[in-house]
C-alpha cells in the first residue's frame, strides 16, 4: 500500500507508451538540420506550445533533470553578478533552502520569513521586510511535508509593487494538483516536476518570463536559450506535456475524490498518542501527523511491517535523524518533530487501502 505520492508518483500508462513511442519514432537530435531532426524539433516546439497553453503562460521553458536543478538554476540565474536582499521561508525544500543557505554563506542579506502554526507567511513581515534592494523573492505553493498553501495571489501583490524584485515559485506540490488562486503568467519564475504528476522521472520544467534576463549556470551549447545546454530527451519532454495536461484536465476530479480520503482518514484516525501536523487548509493530498516519543523512522518500518508505505517527511532529508524542519517551524517542538510521518494520498488510493491504514495507526 503506497502512501507516498508526494515524494513521487508512478508513471501514467498512456504517458509510458507515450515516450517508447517518441524513443523510437523521432530519435533525431532537434538541433539535427536534417528531416527528422527538424520533426524532432516541432514537436518539441508542439510540446512547449501545448504546456503554455495548460498553464496559461508565454514564459519560456527550460527543461531540467528535476525540481532541484529548475530551483537551482532559477536562483543563481537571477542573482548571478547581483549584490542585494533576498527572501524566502523557513520552510522551503532543501532544493530551495539549500541554496539560500549557501547565498548567505557567500555575503547575500537573506531574510527566512517565519510561518504561523498552520505554516503560513505573514504577508505582513513579506511587506516589511520589502525594499528596492530587494532581488528576488523565493515561496513555495504548496509545502511538501505537511501541505500547506501559500497565499501566491498576496504575494504577487506585494512583490509586483517593487519592480526590481523578481519572484520565484516552487509550484511543484501544487500543480495538477491544487486550484491555483492566482495567474501563472503573472509569475516571474516557477518550476515543477512530471515525476510529482505520474510523468517520468529525470525531468523538470523552469519556466521564466521572457523578459528576465536569466544568467548561464553551464556552459555549452545554444540548446535551450544556454540556460541547460546540451541534448536533451524529447521522449521526457513530450511525456511531461502529457502528463501535465491530463492531470490537469483532471484536477477537480481528482481533488474531491482525495478530499474525501483525507476527510475520512482525520474522521476515523482515532488514537490518542496521535497529533496531527497537517489542517483542513492544507492540500488534502498530504496528512502529516507526529506520534511523539517514536522516532518517525521506527514509525515508518513499523508500518513497513504492514505493507504500509509512508515517508517521515521530505525524501531528501528522510533518512537524517534531525527534527522536521517544517514541523519545528509549524510547533517549536523538537519531540514532535523528530517523530513525524507523512501520508500522501492520489487518485489511485482505494479506500480499502484507506481503511487499513487507519486500522493500523488506531493500533500504534
Ligand atoms: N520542491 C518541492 C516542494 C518538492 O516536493 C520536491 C520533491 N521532493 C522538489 C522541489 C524537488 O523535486 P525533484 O525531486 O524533481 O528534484
Amino acid at each position: 500500500m503506497y502512501f507516498d505520492y508526494t515524494a513521487t508518483t508512478p508513471i501514467d500508462n498512456e504517458v509510458l507508451d507515450l515516450y517508447v513511442t517518441i524513443q523510437k519514432k523521432y530519435y533525431a537530435n532537434t538541433t539535427s538540420l536534417h528531416l527528422l531532426g527538424q520533426k524532432a524539433n516541432n514537436i518539441y516546439e508542439q510540446m512547449k506550445k501545448e504546456i503554455r497553453n495548460v498553464l496559461g503562460i508565454n514564459h519560456e521553458l527550460i527543461f531540467t533533470s528535476n525540481a532541484t536543478e529548475a530551483n537551482n538554476l532559477a536562483i543563481l540565474g537571477v542573482l548571478e553578478n547581483k549584490v542585494g536582499k533576498i527572501i524566502t521561508t523557513e520552510i522551503e525544500h532543501p532544493s530551495v533552502f539549500n541554496v539560500y543557505k549557501e547565498l548567505e554563506n557567500r555575503g547575500y542579506e537573506v531574510v527566512y520569513l517565519k510561518v504561523n502554526s498552520e505554516g503560513i507567511i505573514d504577508l505582513n513581515q513579506l511587506e516589511e521586510e520589502m525594499n528596492n534592494n530587494v532581488l528576488l523573492v523565493s515561496v513555495m505553493w504548496v509545502n511538501n511535508i505537511i501541505g500547506s498553501i501559500q497565499p501566491i495571489k498576496d504575494i504577487i501583490r506585494i512583490v509586483s509593487k517593487y519592480p526590481k524584485a523578481k519572484l520565484h515559485i516552487d509550484a511543484v506540490q501544487g500543480i495538477t494538483k491544487i486550484k491555483p488562486d492566482f495567474k501563472f503568467e503573472d509569475i516571474d519564475l516557477f518550476t515543477m516536476s512530471a515525476h510529482k504528476f505520474y510523468g517520468p522521472k529525470g525531468i523538470g520544467v523552469l519556466a521564466y518570463k521572457k523578459n528576465i534576463d536569466l544568467k548561464k549556470r553551464l556552459f555549452g551549447s545554444n540548446s535551450q536559450n544556454g540556460i541547460k545546454p546540451g541534448t536533451f530527451d524529447l521522449a521526457l519532454v513530450a511525456c511531461c506535456a502529457k502528463a501535465l495536461k491530463k492531470y490537469n484536465n483532471n484536477l477537480d476530479k481528482h481533488f474531491d475524490y482525495v478530499k474525501r480520503l483525507n476527510d475520512y482518514l482525520i474522521k476515523e484516525i482515532k488514537n490518542d498518542k496521535i497529533v496531527f501536523n497537517s489542517n483542513e487548509n492544507c492540500s488534502p493530498y498530504i496528512l502529516n501527523l507526529s506520534i511523539p516519543g517514536i522516532n518517525g523512522e521506527t514509525l515508518v518500518h513499523t508500518l513497513e511491517a504492514n505493507d504500509i508505505y509512508v515517508s517521515t517527511g521530505s525524501s531528501c532529508s528522510s533518512k537524517l535523524a534531525k527534527p522536521e524542519k517544517t514541523i519545528y517551524a509549524i510547533s517549536k517542538d523538537e519531540s514532535r518533530a523528530r517523530s513525524v510521518i507523512r501520508i500522501s494520498l492520489s487518485y489511485l488510493t482505494t479506500i480499502d487501502e484507506v481503511k487499513e491504514l487507519v486500522r493500523v495507526l488506531n493500533n500504534l
